[in-house]
């Protein structure tokens, strides 16, 4: 039964207020949700693939059995979006001196280019200032030693990455034609573990910057088994690298609960997540399927636990669903689906977004976007930190987000596209782990009591935001650091 059509005057007394239906989230629920969600059978649920698809549809038909109503385009499930994804061609080729380096297997180059090499190499050791003197580097390909772990708080990773556009660039700048980057063996893992993601090439939404195909010297990445050949004197490197661009379908799925408040339903509390993982890839102990059980299958089951809830009891603001597609390629689903909401953007009132909240130790968890320069909403903070003792008491960690914290790890999901909005926004995560985007991030390793608490910590924020008369307030001059 809805609540009365009639608005009341923000100081009258509110209607007693509905009791929360935090019986409708199950632990059995969650776990046979994610077990069916991050099985083998979708194969890893990649961007962009059909595998996406086909877990979208899956997704849909479990939504649908929850009762929540379609929201998406043309009262379906969905909304549509295209990707465009900029690679190198199969067809490219790179030798240097009598090796033949294989892309994506014995080497990789780190972003797709339209180039033509056939220049000297020279190496310059970790390409100091110094020994940089000692050579002229002009129309050259330069081959660099990468080496030393940094000690000032900034990951291996983000150091090494950093190389392949920062030192890159300044070898470019002097003249080099080509770089050609050999890993130390401490970075031989980072090596193991990131080289195959260049494979992919890059993604966005058609026409946004990084899919303009350029023609820039290529950096190039090798093993540490290159080390010894490719310092030797008198090779010759020749590259000859084509870019493919195109576009494919990837997929959000949008529902929703309406709301009882005659007014305050057509405003809108926006539960986000994102269904895709990392898909087949390059076989880590003999398992090639990135099931993503924790990133983001964890996401996905809570959703569906709070639309039970939801269901059960509903609230008077609207409660709305979205799973946000291709997450993995770039935050793509949710920075399209804040561009183009299948509500007025303007009724979104909050976005509690769900990223990994299965792994780690039982009672501790994080709340990111509670801390400057990240909060955009105190009072919407309060609110998740107030559910938080009402439920399932986490003890909250506040390293992982602050702005020195070397991971960056409020940057890397659906939140962010809404914060830049301005629409107060937080990220409930459990953080990451060793099985992080591997194949071992499976089903089986899930701390699904914990993520039984999770979910009830997000539901609980929710449903307060989604019954209070006012929506919550936004921080003045919120700026975030990048
Ligand atoms: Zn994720």
């Amino acid at each position: 039964m809805a609540a009365s059509a009639q608005k009341k005057p923000a100081t009258a007394k509110p209607a007693a207020k509905p009791t929360n239906a935090i019986s409708a989230i199950r632990e059995a629920d969650i776990k046979r949700d994610l077990f069916g969600l991050a099985g083998d059978h979708f194969r890893g649920r990649e961007g962009g693939t059909l595998d996406e698809l086909k877990a979208s549809v899956w997704l849909a038909d479990q939504i649908r059995a929850t009762g929540m109503l379609p929201a998406g385009d043309d009262g379906t499930y969905f909304q549509w979006f295209n990707l465009q994804r900029t690679r190198l061609s199969k067809s490219s080729t790179l030798r240097i001196g009598t090796h033949e380096i294989k892309l994506n297997e014995t080497g990789a180059v780190t972003a797709p280019t339209n180039a033509s090499v056939n220049a000297p190499l020279v190496f310059v050791g970790t390409g100091s200032p110094a020994e940089l003197a000692k050579v002229d580097i002009k129309g050259k390909a330069v081959a660099v030693q990468i080496s030393g772990a940094p000690t000032d708080g900034i990951s291996y990773r983000r150091y090494v990455f950093g190389k392949f556009n920062g030192q890159a660039g300044e070898l470019v700048k002097a003249g080099a034609v080509a770089v050609v980057f050999v890993s130390d063996a401490p970075s031989q893992a980072l090596y193991d573990h990131w080289s195959h993601t260049f494979e992919r090439g890059r993604y966005s939404l058609p026409g946004a910057n990084n899919t303009k195909v350029v023609s820039t010297p290529p950096v190039v990445w090798l093993p540490a088994s290159a080390a010894s050949w490719v310092q030797q004197a008198g090779q010759q490197l020749t590259a000859e690298l084509k870019v493919d661009s195109f576009q494919y379908p990837s997929v959000n799925i949008v529902a929703k609960m309406p709301g009882t408040d005659a007014q305050l339903k057509k405003e809108y509390v926006l539960f986000s997540t994102h269904q895709d993982h990392d898909g087949v890839r390059a076989p880590i102990a003999g398992d090639s399927i990135y099931n993503g059980a924790d990133d983001n299958a964890t996401g996905c089951a809570a959703l569906l636990a709070i639309m039970r809830a939801f269901k059960q009891q509903p609230s008077r603001r609207s409660a709305l669903f979205v799973y946000q597609g291709s997450e993995e390629r770039g935050l793509i689903g949710s920075t399209y689906f804040s561009a183009h909401p299948t509500v007025p953007q303007s009724s979104i009132v909050a976005v509690l977004n769900a990223e990994m909240m299965g792994r780690n130790i039982a009672d501790s968890a994080a709340l990111l976007g509670s801390t400057p320069p990240h909060l955009n909403s105190s009072d919407l903070v309060k609110t998740a930190l107030a559910a938080n003792q009402a439920g399932p008491k986490f003890k909250l960690d506040t390293e992982w987000d602050k702005p020195t914290h070397p991971e960056g790890w409020y940057f890397r999901s659906d939140h962010l596209p809404y914060a830049r909005l301005g629409i107060p926004a937080i990220m409930y995560t459990s953080l990451l782990h060793v099985d992080y985007h591997t194949p071992r991030d499976e089903p089986s390793r899930i701390d699904y009591a914990k993520l039984t608490r999770m979910t009830t910590w997000m539901y609980l924020t929710g449903w307060a935001v989604a019954n209070r008369t006012a929506p919550p307030a936004r921080e003045p001059g919120f700026k975030l650091e990048r």
